[in-house]
């Protein structure tokens, strides 16, 4: 099944197909049955900005600095601060400025330039955390008595023989490696482990010819780059913005990322992997952190089936696609179900509205009603809503408001709320409706005759509203 990006009369046949093939064939799985739930919320290119307004979150950057002397980070200067809003404004231009798919889909759709996100950079804070700063380090292996005392080795095999059979135990883990002291500390990785009586004999992958060892300490390598922690300590887990977090790592000088959460996001050495690569890797972590997958595997019916992952390589028509959300040099291009699914999450769902500046309530952002229209999706609007004489708006998805923002009637206007739900996602309250002739920001003069009216069909509602 495909979709096109004609005006929404056609879109709206096109839903209800897609809706009744889902009840012919109930079988048709997950894949369907999201796209049908997502094609409202595509803004293709055609699309008013009010219609689609830009859905803008507000990011505030830390950069985490191992120490005061040594940061190994982003240091608290102009030349820094202005990479860091350089990035800020590199993602905007990427989300903004999409690119045709490289490997072009049977029934591709029209491809979207701008995704309608945008983001915000309202702070950078600077920290001074070595453990915030480190998201893979080595630490000592719990269990065990470390050091264990080597009492010989065996050169030609590669062996370390401990007398200690609770040794075994603490070394029987994978992804670590040994930390030996002879003339000081040599590092060693652990090839094979094997238990002979009360022996302990450690095989290690270097060559050990020169060394005159004492004792071992064993060490894991342990992975922080998605743990929440920094963000619980350092913003007391807020909710309110995207944080983004720029750290290191003691134990590789590579760049990585993760996002595991829609309030958060890590990226590591980027002072370490250059600028452009840097802008890429945030770029991605975003979409992770927006809700899009990888495209190894298609989250959706409008991607490739298989996209290869090769960090860097330059995309092709074939088998590395351009995609964002892929590991390739491109990475310029979302689709308009990934597009779609973005914008649709931040229309419905009230965490990730908070986050968005739909609840700050802007009378610059005001939405006029000048014809009569059927609002048949899932918004969150920033500004005052005016329904324009003699027009008609009927609201038939739920629709959230900034705190303190007011909905005005103007004379003879009608307002329709069909079986869904006015409200404020902010954890606030809008400011409720006005009943006026003419909308004027300064001075709402109350009607005598022809007032508005307001309909409630169903379940239809206001909550979260001052009384
Ligand atoms: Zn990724």
């Amino acid at each position: 099944m495909g979709f096109h990006t004609q005006p929404i009369m056609k879109l709206k046949s096109l839903i209800q197909t897609l809706l009744i093939s889902l009840f012919l064939a109930s079988s048709t799985g997950s894949f369907a049955q999201r796209s049908a739930d997502i094609i409202p919320f595509i803004p293709f290119n055609n699309e008013s900005h009010q219609n689609f307004p830009l859905i803008t979150i507000k990011v505030i950057a830390h950069v985490v600095q191992r120490n005061s002397t040594y940061p190994e980070n982003f240091k608290n200067n102009d030349t820094d601060r202005k990479i860091i809003r350089d990035l800020i404004n590199h993602c905007n231009r990427t989300y903004s400025q999409l690119t045709v798919p490289s490997i072009k889909i049977a029934s591709n759709p029209k491809s979207i330039v701008d995704s309608r996100i945008r983001f915000r950079l309202d702070d950078i804070i600077f920290h001074v955390d070595s453990s915030g700063w480190d998201r893979n380090k080595f630490m000592i292996v719990n269990g065990g008595k470390w050091p264990y005392a080597i009492d010989s080795i065996s050169k030609e095999n590669k062996e370390l023989f401990f007398f200690n059979l609770n040794a075994y135990r603490g070394f029987n883990q994978s992804d670590s490696l040994i930390v030996s002291t002879t003339n000081g500390p040599v590092v060693l990785h652990k090839k094979d482990l094997q238990k002979s009586g009360k022996t302990t004999v450690v095989t290690v992958k270097e060559a050990i010819d020169e060394l005159e060892p004492i004792n071992a300490t064993y060490f894991r390598r342990v992975d922080y780059n998605c743990t929440s922690d920094n963000w619980k300590k350092l913003t007391d887990s807020d909710d309110r913005h995207l944080h983004l977090f720029f750290t290191g790592a003691s134990s590789k000088r590579i760049q990585f990322g993760c996002a595991p959460s829609p309030y958060f996001l890590n990226v590591s050495n980027y002072v370490y992997g250059g600028q452009w690569a840097g802008n890429q890797l945030t770029a991605h972590e975003i979409g992770h952190t927006l809700g899009l997958g990888h495209t190894n595997y298609p989250q959706f019916k409008d991607l490739p089936r298989k996209d290869k992952f090769c960090s860097g390589c330059p995309c092709n028509d074939t088998t590395i696609s351009n995609n964002i959300m892929g590991y390739n040099g491109c990475r310029n291009y979302l689709s308009p179900l990934q597009i779609g699914s973005m914008y649709k999450n931040y229309s419905t769902k009230e965490k990730r509205i908070r986050i968005t500046t739909a609840c700050d309530y802007d009378p610059d952002q005001t939405s006029f009603i000048t014809s009569s229209q059927k609002w048949n999706r899932e918004r969150a609007i920033q500004g005052d809503l005016i329904i324009k004489k003699k027009q008609t708006l009927e609201i038939n998805q739920n629709l959230y408001l900034a705190n303190g923002a007011s909905i005005y009637l103007e004379k003879k206007s009608k307002l329709i709320i069909n079986n869904c739900i006015v409200s404020n996602a902010c954890g606030s309250e809008w400011k409720g409706t006005v009943l006026c002739r003419k909308f004027k920001r300064k001075r709402i003069r109350s009607p005598r005759f022809n007032k508005g009216t307001i309909e409630f069909i169903a379940e239809g509602r206001f909550e979260k509203v001052i009384e």
